[in-house]
């Protein structure tokens, strides 16, 4: 029988996830299909329901659903209890189980490129949704502290405290603190939405070299001004979109149980840019 999937969230319809699913099936000749379903905030009950009875084999999660979405299913993976939010729902007999993609789409690069994370210093910028899930991939690969840097202090201090519990040494700053000091770390990640809007960096890179590895969450555009600034002092690049596939390869082995055709999912992706 013929399988279905989606994306959840509002606004959904520049989402790219339909596009590299649906090359997915293309590639190994699957009979699926996904689709973009637009649910506003405050409807995500209702709009639930209304999956289960198109039985729908899983879904995808986005804004502004990813914490309430937790209320909604039936089981959850680790992934999710540690996170605190769902993004990817499969549905196996009517039961929903919640998982959480934004750990391993995060690491996944790290590993495709071998690069390595144990005894890392870390700084990131950022402190919501996306950066919590990040806090816990370098505490499951052991990196040795992390600097959370973000506008509003009280965020950055409370994700330090969950950083420490889960065994990940940190301290916050404000975001303007950071000053001159990207130099002393070795990883440096933006998970803070600002890019989006082509804004400028949020901290200067200067002093940075080949050897720090520096990280952009925000994948559209594709080159933000952090990223221009980190290629003009040579370092290391992770582009968001290489999370965004991350994810994407994961949440098809959830639930598909097979490998995902990582090349043509890619080609998929960048071909939306
Ligand atoms: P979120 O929970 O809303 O957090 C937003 C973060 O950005 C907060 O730390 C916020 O600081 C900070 N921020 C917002 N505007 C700012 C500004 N003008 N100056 C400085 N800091 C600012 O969002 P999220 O879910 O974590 O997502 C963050 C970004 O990551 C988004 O752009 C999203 O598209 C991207 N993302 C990408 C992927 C991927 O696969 N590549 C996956 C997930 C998310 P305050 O605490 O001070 O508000």
């Amino acid at each position: 029988m013929s399988k279905i999937f989606a994306v959840i969230g509002d606004p959904i319809d520049h989402s790219l996830s339909p596009n590299i699913h649906s090359a997915a099936f293309r590639e190994l000749n699957l009979d699926c299909s996904y689709i973009a379903y637009r649910i506003p905030r405050g409807e995500l009950e209702e709009g639930v329901e209304g999956l289960k009875k198109i039985k729908i084999n899983g879904f995808n999660v986005t804004i502004p659903h990813k914490v309430e979405m937790m209320k909604y299913v039936d089981k959850i993976d680790e992934s999710c209890s540690v996170i605190g939010a769902v993004n990817t729902v499969s549905n196996k007999d009517g039961i929903l189980k919640g998982y959480n993609t934004d750990m391993d789409g995060f690491l996944e690069p790290f590993k495709k490129k071998e690069l390595p994370i144990a005894d890392t210093k870390v700084l990131l910028l950022g402190a919501g949704g996306a950066a919590r899930a990040i806090v816990a991939g370098f505490a499951k690969e052991k990196a040795s502290s992390i600097t959370i840097a973000n506008r509003t202090l009280d965020n950055a201090i409370k994700l330090a405290e969950f950083s420490e519990k889960i065994g990940l040494n940190a301290n916050a700053i404000k975001i303007e603190d950071v000053k001159d000091s990207a130099k002393n770390y070795d990883i440096i990640v933006n998970a803070t939405s600002v890019g989006l809007k082509n804004e400028p960096s949020p901290i200067s890179l200067e002093g940075i070299n080949e050897k720090t590895i520096v990280y952009d969450i925000v994948y559209m555009p594709m080159n933000t001004d952090f990223i221009k600034k980190a290629k003009e002092e040579n370092a290391t690049i992770i582009f968001g979109y290489e999370m965004l596939l991350g994810q994407a390869v994961r949440a098809f082995e959830i639930w598909h149980d097979m490998e995902a055709p990582y090349n043509a999912m890619k080609k998929a992706l960048l071909g939306g840019f």
